[in-house]
């Protein structure tokens, strides 16, 4: 039953990506907004673009941004304390991100995940409870899987089919990639890990973080809402972004499109095209 429910409602967000890849392409990515009505105006500049994209089997890298975007991704969470500092500054600054939640962590406190959706973040999913899914049997790895979707859907269904892998461990094990290939997820990885250790301090994280996007020119950044240095590093990085116009983008879903007959999807299990950039 579990397994059912999560599946009827990932492959409906998948087929939305595979409608826009069909009538927009790699234009549709350039669709965008600007802002979000809830957030105030309270910093001059930053607000994060929404960025839809398209439904894709692959991993996910540098999700396709343009030198000079950063996608901010936050693993692990939500944090009972640092969770909400994050999101603190998130507004402050009007920058919007994708957060990757533990399941059971979420399930402790929903109310986090109902505030991140509220204020305009993505949230996807992390596992139930983090485990290496390569050490585990494929039924077992799929239930990590989709309990952790189906306990965020169960909080807001605002929650979108956007996955990480615990670790990033899975790419050489075909049968975990067929679970989330056949579960309608996005395989997200990164392409940007300042690799946030216990010792480091605040400024030596930011230093990494900002090397990171000097090396990668931009795409996605993977951050812990877990870790103190990363929170306490936060408001200096995005501050830093301002200087430099970099712009802050959260990913999105492609909205569902008219697309002619002849190419419209005609059942769940086709497959979306490629072309979106391999992740490490
Ligand atoms: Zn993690």
């Amino acid at each position: 039953m579990l397994v059912s429910v999560t599946r009827r409602r990932l492959v409906g967000g998948a087929a939305g990506g595979l409608l826009v890849a069909v009538c927009g392409g790699r234009s549709a990515l350039a669709a965008a907004t600007f802002g979000h009505p809830r957030m105030p105006a309270t910093r001059p500049a930053l607000p994060s673009r929404e960025f839809f994209i398209p439904y894709t089997e692959r991993p996910i890298g540098n999700g396709g941004l343009a030198a000079g975007q950063v996608a901010l991704t936050f693993d692990d969470g939500p944090h009972a304390v640092l969770t909400p500092l994050v999101l603190d500054t998130l507004k402050r600054y009007r920058v919007r991100a994708t957060f990757f939640v533990i399941g059971k962590n979420a399930a402790a406190k929903p109310d986090l995940v109902r505030r991140m959706l509220a204020e305009g973040h993505s949230v996807g999913t992390h596992s139930w409870s983090h485990p290496y899914l390569t050490s585990l049997g494929d039924e077992q790895a799929r239930t990590e899987v989709v309990r952790a979707q189906d306990t965020v859907q169960g909080i807001d269904p605002g929650g979108l089919p956007f996955f990480r892998l615990p670790y990033g461990a899975g790419l050489r094990k075909p049968a975990l990639l067929k679970t989330l290939t056949d579960l309608g997820l996005y395989n997200f990885y990164w392409n940007m890990d300042p690799n946030e250790t216990s010792a480091m301090t605040p400024a030596a994280l930011l230093g990494r973080c900002l090397a990171e996007v000097r090396r990668a020119r931009g795409g996605t950044m993977l951050l812990h809402d877990t870790h103190r240095g990363s929170v306490a590093m936060l408001p200096d990085l995005l501050d830093s972004f301002m200087r430099q116009a970099i712009e802050t983008v959260v990913y999105r879903v492609p909205p569902s499109c008219p697309a002619p007959p002849e190419m419209m999807p005609a059942t769940k299990g086709e497959k979306a095209p490629p072309g979106l950039p391999a992740g490490a």
